[in-house]
Order: C-alpha cells, then sequence, then structure tokens
C-alpha cells in the first residue's frame, strides 16, 4: 500500500505554526515513505477562506518548500458529494433528520451505543473511549451546508489518504470519524496525532507568547530552512543528538514512531540559535550579498567603504549573526562614528573610577606603536593590565565599550584592526571626554 498522506488547512489568513508543523510531518513522511503529499484546502468557511488567505497559505509552503503532488483540492467545489453522502448515510439508517425545533431538519449522524470506540494512534498509542460517552452529531447543517466532519472524511476516503497526521486537538473529532469511516464501508486511515506546542508555562503557544504565524517569523529574517529545521525538532527527534539537519537528513531518518507523544515547548532561542547556525552555513559570497544589502537599505554602507575592510567585517560578522534582521543593529560603528551606546554596557564598563584616564593613556600607547595590527594592541593591553596590576580583562571591556557601544561582538582586536588605528584613537579620546555624557 502506498502512503497517500495529506495536509488540510482551513486558510483564515495566517498560518499558525502548529498547523505547518502538521504540514511539514505529513511532508517528511511522504518523501520519506516515497508516497504521496497531497494539498487540501478546507475553504468550506467563505467569509474566512478568501483568495487573499489561500495565497498566504500556498506562499508558506512555497517558501518553506513544502511541493505538494497532484492538483490541490478546494473542498468547497465538493459540496453536491458530501451531500450525496449525507443521503447515502441517511438512506443506510446511520443518519437521521432532526429538526431541533427549528423549520429545516438538519442531518444527524448515530455514534454507537454500546461498547467502545477505538482506534490506534501511531504517536499516543491506544485510544478509547465507551461508546455511551460518544454523543450523535450533526453531519448537515438546517441550511443545508456540510458540517467539518463530514466534509473532512468524506473527502479523505476520495483522495485515498492512508495517514492523518494533524494536532491533538483532533482527537476527540477521530472518535466521530472513524464511525464515518466505517458506516461508510470504509478502512479508517491510521491516525498520528502530534502533541501540541506549548509555551514556557505549558499553555498552548499563541499569538500573546510572540510569533505565531509563518510569516511574522519571515518578516524577522528567519530562514525558511531553519524554521522548517526546528519544527520537525518541536515533537521529533532522529534518534541521536543531531539538532541541524539537512532536509534530506530528516527525510531519510523520519518515521511516525520517533514523534514524541509529550508537549512540544516553543523555544524561541533555541529557534534563533538554530537560525545562526544556518547563517554560518550559508555560503559566504551569499551572506556577503545580504549582509551588504542590509547595510546599504540602513544607510550605513557606501559605494568607497574600503573592500578588504568589508571583507574582514564579513568574516567577523558571519559567525556572530543569528538574524539577518540585526545586522545592521549589530555592526554600525564599523560604518559610523554615530553607533548607539549599550546603557547597561556603558554603566558596567565605562562608568567606574579613572576609566577616563584609562582611555585616554591607552590612545596615547596606541598612537606610538610602529604597527597597529592584532600582536601591537594585544601586546600593548597586556602590558598596561600587568603594570597597572589589573589584569587584562580591566583594559578590554571598556575599550570595547567604548569603541563600538557594545558589550559583546567580535574578538576585540579583530575589531580594532578592523576599526583602524585613527577611529580606535579618535573614538577612545572622544569617549574618555563624553563619559559623564554618554
Ligand atoms: N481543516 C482542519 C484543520 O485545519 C483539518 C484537520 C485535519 O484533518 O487535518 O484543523
Amino acid at each position: 500500500m502506498s502512503v497517500r498522506v495529506r495536509f488540510a488547512p482551513s486558510p483564515t489568513g495566517n498560518v499558525h505554526i502548529g498547523n505547518i508543523r502538521a504540514a511539514i510531518f505529513n511532508w517528511l513522511f511522504a518523501r520519506h515513505e516515497g508516497g504521496k503529499f497531497l494539498l487540501r484546502i478546507e475553504d468550506t468557511d467563505r467569509e474566512r477562506s478568501t483568495d487573499e488567505a489561500i495565497n498566504t497559505l500556498l506562499d508558506c509552503m512555497e517558501w518553506l518548500g513544502l511541493d505538494y503532488d497532484e492538483e490541490p483540492i478546494y473542498q468547497s467545489r465538493l459540496t453536491e458529494r458530501h451531500l450525496a453522502v449525507a443521503e447515502e448515510l441517511l438512506a443506510k439508517g446511520a443518519a437521521y433528520h432532526d429538526n431541533k425545533g427549528g423549520d429545516k431538519p438538519c442531518v444527524v449522524f448515530r455514534m454507537p451505543t454500546e461498547g467502545r470506540v477505538e482506534y490506534h494512534d501511531l504517536v499516543k498509542g491506544k485510544m478509547g473511549k465507551k461508546a455511551e460517552d460518544t454523543t450523535d452529531f450533526v453531519i448537515v447543517r438546517s441550511d443545508g451546508t456540510p458540517v467539518f466532519h463530514l466534509a473532512n472524511v468524506v473527502d479523505d476516503i476520495d483522495m485515498g489518504i492512508t495517514h492523518i497526521i494533524r494536532g491533538d486537538d483532533h482527537v476527540e473529532n477521530t472518535f466521530r470519524h472513524i464511525e464515518l469511516f466505517k458506516a461508510l464501508g470504509a478502512t479508517p486511515p491510521q491516525y498520528a496525532h502530534l502533541p501540541m506546542i506549548v509555551n514556557n508555562q505549558g499553555k498552548p503557544y499563541s499569538k500573546r507568547d510572540g510569533a505565531a504565524f509563518v510569516g511574522e517569523f519571515k518578516e524577522q529574517g528567519f530562514l525558511a530552512q531553519a524554521l522548517f529545521n526546528y519544527l520537525t525538532l518541536l515533537g521529533w527527534a532522529p534518534g541521536d543528538d543531531r539538532e541541524v539537519m539537512s532536509r534530506d537528513e530528516m527525510v531519510a531518518v523520519f518515521t511516525l514512531d520517533r514523534c514524541k507523544s509529550s508537549a512540544a515547548r516553543f523555544d524561541m532561542k533555541k529557534l534563533t540559535w538554530m537560525n545562526g547556525e544556518y547563517i554560518r552555513n550559508t555560503p559566504r559570497d551569499e551572506y556577503a550579498a545580504i549582509f551588504s544589502e542590509r547595510l546599504r537599505e540602513a544607510g550605513l554602507l557606501s559605494d568607497d567603504f574600503p573592500q578588504q575592510t568589508l571583507e574582514g567585517i564579513i568574516d567577523q560578522m558571519q559567525v556572530r549573526t543569528r538574524l539577518y534582521n540585526e545586522i545592521p543593529g549589530n555592526c554600525s560603528y564599523f560604518f559610523t562614528d554615530n553607533y548607539q551606546f549599550d546603557e547597561k554596557a556603558v554603566n558596567k564598563r565605562l562608568r567606574g573610577e579613572g576609566v577616563a584616564e584609562l582611555l585616554l593613556e591607552i590612545a596615547k600607547r596606541f598612537e606610538a606603536l610602529p604597527v597597529f595590527d592584532l600582536e601591537s594592541t594585544n601586546a600593548t593591553l597586556v602590558e598596561l593590565g600587568e603594570r597597572r596590576g589589573t589584569g587584562l580583562g580591566a583594559m578590554v571591556h571598556p575599550v570595547r565599550v567604548a569603541v563600538s557601544g557594545m558589550a559583546e561582538g567580535p574578538g576585540l582586536f579583530e575589531l580594532l584592526v578592523l576599526l583602524g588605528r585613527e577611529t580606535v584613537c579618535r573614538r577612545l579620546t572622544r569617549v574618555a571626554g563624553e563619559i559623564g555624557a554618554i
């Protein structure tokens, strides 16, 4: 039996990471099994499922490289078929009319009244509930429109779906759906319900916790590959300690038995770290082009900026960039004297007793060096630290904050050489004079 799975989103204009994670798992499973990954757009809510909402969805899938097989199915075009199936169920006695007090009846599906409704979940294991704890449910509303349960199951049958991989908010629906499959003479597919994505408090991850929609991650500068990789690890693990994995590696080892049933905590820090790993592994030329583009956009990089220095800055920054959007903010000091001072760093490193005098002394020594390079700048600070009995640390931090405004960045001596003696001394002198005013 060849695997056929589907992603069946209801377009709303935004694509939540929980939904796209389900898409990713379906895609990985299909590609691992050599099966088909189908797209079914559950657009029966015509108010929300606008063309724009559908395009947003398709854009997100394309951005993440979730290519689908066959033509997409639009559920709203299949209403006649859904209603015909409801008639079939009525004829069989598996469903009945109920007029619920209104003038037009709805169609209700009959759930069993004895025994248990059971299925084996590929993630959660054995699932079941007593028939008496289930209730009959509407499949066609009194206005004649089919309900989600009916449309979803009929389409899954018609599309020959073998496995349903979706969020575990659908577990309750599944008890109903398997009875619908059976009533229609179909074997229910296999189910894999993915654990919920939760925030730090263990509550469902939502907009309130930060970026929750694919489009927001894209806007914030996350790479599609990094987001894809990170979401794959929310509820699944490769069985070894690998985290950063190529798409091919993930496809090669993706099996449903490695899906976890416990809630998956969304960790923005980890995603950001992972994004940095992807940036670090980006071909240098590609990084260089993006880097220059971002700085030009920010008005920081002019055409006459020395190329060799720029190359050196790029080498330093590629391994330190976690998000492309952070580039201008993280290295503006290479391009302008008008850089921002981080308040915490200033308070910690520049406000102390004697710092102004120290910076002036360092500037004087730097000016006197025959050559201004990694070794000579390093030796200057080592020697001064020894002479003052304060050690190198007491030199390094104030100098860094003075010349860059920040507590972190490239190695200090690389930084100094890239800035050049003139700039370094100008800034040290200026900051020494302004410490009280920064
Ligand atoms: N449209 C439903 C959803 O987005 C489909 C669920 C499913 O069967 O995969 O939640």
